[in-house]
């Protein structure tokens, strides 16, 4: 069933997107403390490249309003939510039993700033979610969303609070079934463990699986009760390669959404899947790891692309911006443009990641036992789920607290009002040309989009509190 076949040149469809990318200036200033691995300051060189790749005339940029508590609670719990709320550095002592109930430590340090840099993650996810909901785009882009990790009630992995959670189940107000897909090195555990007895979230994670972080996602982990063959795991070894993980990636993700029918997808890009990852094994050149976004967008169904873990922060910066580029339709020169962070980018400065020599443990035989299993655990999910859909009222919920005269044109998916979150915001707006962008705030109108019954939603609700599995 496996067939390796030679890693090519990437080909991009040039068919135009509407592409929404999210970015809050802030995002780059927090910091999880000295020698700790994830630096967000990433998310900023990443701009900083795409920035000066001019892709701002191709793509619509936004910053989202921060989530909300009440939003954040769709999916988490209120005292979690209260807790990353309110602790700093300063008043940790307080919570000393909160420390050790939610995990918060050596991997989930509390910096200043935390709850600010968790509400900026999961707003542009959830904001990503409304504007793929109400068509306005065709693409979202969140590289400072994508932290699988997070559980209901509990850190975990560096992640908090879990904005691929909350932003599906934006997309489930719309979307009768979405497929998530994991890129990161680790197991998309969070997010999984989310939907894991739910059929209208298919799972699909491609992780390294043995003696390594956090130690879920085995083949045989394929969902429970309603939701089982709704969950896939691709366990992998180390040192894979772009040719291998072409080879397995394209047909799976093919006959899921060949049999599955999903009508948006979440690509979940963590960059710590990239040769050279200071945490990660895999052998992934820029190009392999491009190539899963493209392989995506070659679908024509609406997604979202988020980051996640990476560890190498120049090359996950190369990578997505790169990954930017292919999402509007263009392969970015290699030769980097001068930008912010320039000498980060030595010796070469070029837009490139390129594989090593290390052994790719991933046999054919293996892979082929492995995708040979997965199709056949896919074939229970032939015919797609249908759910019933209504429209609702828009003050579902009793969320809206800002219902102004205009609540009929502005739909709102998210919870408050749209017209007051989605206030355009230009970043670094020396960049733009005025020609070249329709100025001024921008609303979004659902129109007459389908959304969830009171019965989904308390279903999803009580799907989130389930028995840990
Ligand atoms: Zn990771």
């Amino acid at each position: 069933m496996y067939v390796e076949l030679p890693f090519d040149e990437i080909q991009v469809n040039t068919t135009k997107r509407r592409v929404s990318y999210f970015y809050d200036q802030d995002v780059g200033n927090y910091f999880y403390g000295t020698g700790h691995c994830m630096k967000p300051h990433r998310i900023r060189m990443t701009h900083s490249l795409i920035m000066n790749y001019e892709l701002y005339k191709k793509m619509e940029i936004y910053r989202a309003q921060p989530a909300t508590n009440l939003e954040l609670t769709q999916f988490h719990t209120d005292e979690y939510i209260d807790f990353i709320d309110r602790v700093t550095p300063d008043n940790l002592h307080l919570f000393e039993r909160e420390q050790v109930i939610f995990n918060v430590g050596d991997d989930c340090p509390v910096f200043d700033g935390l709850g600010e840099f968790c509400k900026i993650s999961c707003g542009g996810s959830m904001e990503g979610a409304a504007r793929i909901n109400n068509g306005s785009a065709d693409i979202a882009i969140n590289y400072a969303g994508g932290l699988h990790h997070a559980k209901k009630s509990e850190a975990s992995g560096f992640c908090y609070l879990n904005d691929i959670v909350l932003g599906i189940i934006e997309l489930l107000r719309v979307h009768p079934r979405v497929l998530y897909i994991d890129t990161d090195v680790h197991h998309g555990d969070g997010v999984e463990e989310a939907f894991y007895t739910n059929d209208r979230v298919m799972t699909c994670s491609f992780h390294k699986f043995g003696e390594f972080f956090p130690g879920t996602g085995n083949l045989s982990d394929i969902g429970i009760g309603k939701g089982k063959y709704y969950s896939v795991n691709v366990p992998l070894r180390d040192g894979i390669d772009d040719a291998s993980y072409k080879s397995i990636f394209e047909p799976i993700i093919a006959a899921i959404v060949e049999w599955y029918q999903p009508s948006a997808i979440v690509l979940q890009c963590g960059g710590d899947s990239l040769s050279g990852d200071r945490l990660g094994p895999f052998n992934l050149s820029m190009r392999g790891h491009a190539n899963n976004v493209n392989f995506v967008r070659s679908l024509g169904i609406p997604f979202m692309v988020l980051g996640g873990g990476g560890y190498t922060i120049r090359n996950v910066a190369r990578t997505w911006a790169f990954e930017t580029g292919i999402c509007n339709g263009l392969l970015l020169p290699k030769e980097l443009p001068y930008n912010g962070y320039y000498e980060y980018f030595a010796p070469t400065y070029e837009l490139d990641v390129r594989s090593s020599n290390m052994n790719n443990a991933n046999s054919k035989e293996y892979l082929d036992r492995i995708l040979t299993q997965i199709i056949s655990n896919l074939d229970h999910t032939k015919h797609a789920p249908s759910v019933q859909m209504n429209e609702v009222p828009r003050d579902l919920e009793g969320l809206d607290e800002d219902l102004d005269e205009d609540m009929n044109e502005s739909m709102d998916t998210k919870g408050g009002s749209q017209r007051a979150r989605d206030k355009r915001v230009e970043v670094e707006g020396e960049f733009y040309d005025d020609d070249e962008k329709d100025q001024g705030e921008k609303n979004i109108s659902n129109g007459n989009g389908i959304q969830l019954t009171n019965h989904e939603l308390t279903e999803i609700a009580e799907l989130n509190n389930r028995v840990q599995i």
